[in-house]
């Protein structure tokens, strides 16, 4: 049997001619009609079942360059080929374009979407494996890809695809449970040694992006030694145990490849850098605590990684209808900073879904979620105002 990646697809190519059936719940043809995306003995579209969660899923990975993972065609002849792997996202991608479902929250479709959306999904390059060999061939190995209830990470099928002295010394050192680190690195590593989670975060550290694994596993598949994967994994890990002396449970996981490659070249003092992440990790105003680490490393700048907590909706309805009666009674528009314009929503009175909760006093400048701060602004301004 035989295996070719190709890495230069589209997902115009892929999509091209693409045709759902209705009927059979199906997607048909791609590739102007070479790829058979749904043979008879593959699952239906299963996409879009339940609200259709997972082919949203698929677009919103492709429009922030999350791969979207391995993709296996059957080369049948010449000029034919089946999708052995990977019929559901390929199906997802077909219909969003052929206008069968919309994106956020149903309210954007493909057509809708700004020139260069557009264009980004369809210039986007899949990663696929072209497969060649007879019958029995291909069924073997697609059951050993897809061991019933326990399909294959992805990190597991490059292993075997790219296996070689390289994945040989690379799981001795990264997927190896008897290896003595893998506690200390699983302070900042989510996964599971088994599956090969380790070994891929070191790779996409390495290659700078989960998406140049598959080249890089390729370049040093004949290498007698990981030296360069190792030393650069490590370079990582200490940089982020001197920094941030404690460990907290919200760096498990950070994608700290991109961190070290963004800050390392930054010097940081790592006692008050802890005095810093104590006091953030206990402000209960903080909704996404994992933002806290990067937010520190920028300089504490950018309030957005924190998600700081709101005003809950009781507060934001009171403050909208003392703000509304004042402004009836004035004439003015309920919007504070709408009132200092010149044009048209000098007057408007905005409805409550219209409006978004701002704090007076900023939190970043210690300002409270008590209803005192509050003040409705409408969406425009609330965004241009945009500090917290
Ligand atoms: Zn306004």
């Amino acid at each position: 049997m035989k295996a070719i990646l190709k890495t230069k697809m589209t997902v115009a190519e892929i999509c091209e001619g693409f045709e759902f059936n209705t009927f059979e719940n199906k997607g048909l043809y791609g590739l102007a009609g070479k790829l058979t995306i749904q043979p008879e003995y593959q699952r239906n579209y299963l996409y879009a079942d339940e609200g259709g969660e997972r082919e949203v899923g698929v677009i919103n990975s492709i429009l922030n360059e999350y791969p979207i993972g391995l993709i296996y065609f059957n080369k049948v002849s010449n000029n034919k080929f089946e999708v052995l792997d990977g019929q559901q996202r390929i199906t997802s991608l077909g219909r969003f374009i052929n206008g069968k479902f919309s994106i956020e929250k149903g309210t954007q479709s493909f057509e809708g979407l700004a020139k260069e959306k557009k264009d980004k999904i369809k210039n986007t390059k899949l990663t696929i494996y072209e497969v060649e060999g007879t019958e029995t061939e291909i069924k073997e190995w697609f059951k050993t890809i897809n061991i019933t209830g326990l399909a294959l990470t992805d990190q597991e099928k490059r292993n075997a695809f790219y296996s070689g002295p390289f994945v040989t010394h690379a799981k001795e050192e990264f997927s190896n449970t008897q290896n003595s680190q893998i506690q200390m690195w699983s302070a900042y590593i989510k996964g599971n040694v088994n599956r090969q989670d380790f070994l891929e975060r070191a790779l996409a550290w390495v290659s700078k992006g989960e998406k140049n694994i598959d080249g890089y596993m390729s370049r040093h598949r004949f290498d007698t030694n990981i030296d360069e994967l190792k030393i650069y994994f490590n370079k990582v890990i200490n940089w982020i145990s001197k920094v941030f002396e404690d460990v907290e449970k919200e760096m498990c996981g950070l994608e700290w490849g991109t961190l070290y490659e963004k800050y390392n070249k930054n010097s940081y003092n790592p006692k008050k850098i802890s005095s810093k992440v104590q006091k953030l990790i206990t402000d209960d105003n903080i909704k996404k605590k994992s933002g806290i680490f990067e937010f520190i490393l920028g300089g504490s700048k950018d309030h957005s990684l924190l998600k700081v907590r709101i005003f809950d909706t009781s507060i934001k309805k009171i403050t909208y209808s003392n703000q509304t009666k004042i402004a009836n009674k004035k004439k003015e528009s309920n919007c504070p900073l709408c009132t200092l314009g010149h044009d048209a929503n000098k007057k408007k009175i905005w409805k409550f879904n219209e409006m978004e909760a701002d704090h007076v006093t900023a939190w970043s400048k210690g300002g409270s979620n008590d209803i005192k701060n509050c003040q409705m602004l409408c969406i425009t301004h609330n965004r241009v105002k945009g500090n917290l």
